[in-house]
């Protein structure tokens, strides 16, 4: 991985994602860090399908003097992928002979990838595997980010952990990094942000020093990659955070869902629930979790 400190040429770092996966805190905090240090920076970006589970992503270049706002196709020094597919999407943009891929191998399938909307269909969606993407590439990093968020005690923190493994592709002191991070976060998760930082940036220098095709880590740390298409999951609604605006009834393209007495949501018809995540997304208030064992790890 390039230092970008002893080159006058810009770099490129590009970072996907879906909406609510923090794809825009990641990038303000390299950028930030990168003005800090001095750099010429420009970042631009598209989250107008920021609501949960649009696209979103990211370019951010930094170096004596930077002129466009958006990287070329080849030309990306770092590709961070919060999403799986997101990240398969967009590899025509690493640089190929040195770029750097890191991913999170969680899998976010889209409701049009739901052709089939029975209980266990399978699903329109990358069938490659982290290995064979690893493998094809310069430099590969395939991790579970949000299970080892989860580990932590917060699922979301999941793109900070990424943002500390991309850490090691760049050569900025871990200082200021989590002095940037604390700047970004809400008070209150600081102190896990720090945690998730290190342990992202820990486990990349950890595989770097491994050959990584046979990094039994790499492997422990890969979802399995057909938990999404078995019908093993949970709806959980949280109707304490539910105000009743109604979308997720609308929306739910099996009419299971419902508003009460209350007028707060309930999942009136549970057997026709395909599990396809399409309220999880739409909720404004985060009332709706599918839970699902593809956010549990392998065993070894
Ligand atoms: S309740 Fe939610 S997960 Fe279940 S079918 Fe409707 S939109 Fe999909
Ligand atoms: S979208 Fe969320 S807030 Fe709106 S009714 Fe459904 S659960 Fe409640």
């Amino acid at each position: 991985m390039k230092d970008q400190a002893n080159t006058v040429k810009t770099t490129n770092v590009l970072i996907v994602g879906v909406g609510g996966q923090g794809v825009i805190m990641v990038s303000k905090v390299l950028a930030m860090i990168c003005q800090m240090n001095g750099y010429h920076v420009k970042q631009s970006e598209v989250h107008g399908m920021a609501k949960r589970g649009g696209s979103v992503f990211s370019h951010v270049r930094f170096g004596e003097q930077v002129w466009s706002p958006t990287i070329p196709v080849g030309e990306a020094d770092v590709l961070l992928a919060l999403e799986w597919a997101e990240g398969l999407r967009w590899l025509n943009y690493l640089e190929p002979t040195n770029g750097t891929f890191i991913t999170d191998t969680q899998h976010i399938v889209p409701p049009f990838a739901c052709l089939n909307r029975k209980r266990g269909a399978d699903k329109v969606y990358s069938k490659e595997t982290p290995q064979q993407i690893v493998a094809e590439v310069s430099n590969g990093l395939a991790l579970d980010a949000t299970t080892m968020a989860t580990e932590l005690g917060n699922p979301r923190a999941s793109n900070t952990i990424l943002l500390g493994t991309m850490s090691t592709a760049l050569s900025f002191p871990v200082e200021e990094w989590l002095e940037v991070i604390a700047q970004f976060v809400p008070p209150k998760t600081i102190e896990i942000n720090r945690q998730a930082f290190l342990k992202g940036r820990e486990w990349a220098e950890k595989v770097k020093v491994e050959t990584i095709s046979e990094s039994d880590f790499l492997l422990e740390n890969v979802i399995q990659l057909d938990a999404s298409i078995n019908d093993d999951f949970e709806l959980r609604l949280t109707r304490e955070w539910c105000k009743g605006c109604d979308i997720c009834v609308k929306m739910c393209p099996e009419r299971c869902l419902a508003l009460d007495a209350e007028q707060l949501v309930e999942l009136r018809y549970p057997d026709r629930c395909t599990g396809c995540r399409v309220c999880e997304w739409l909720c404004p208030d985060f009332a709706i979790d599918v839970i699902k064992p593809s956010t549990q790890r392998e065993s070894a």
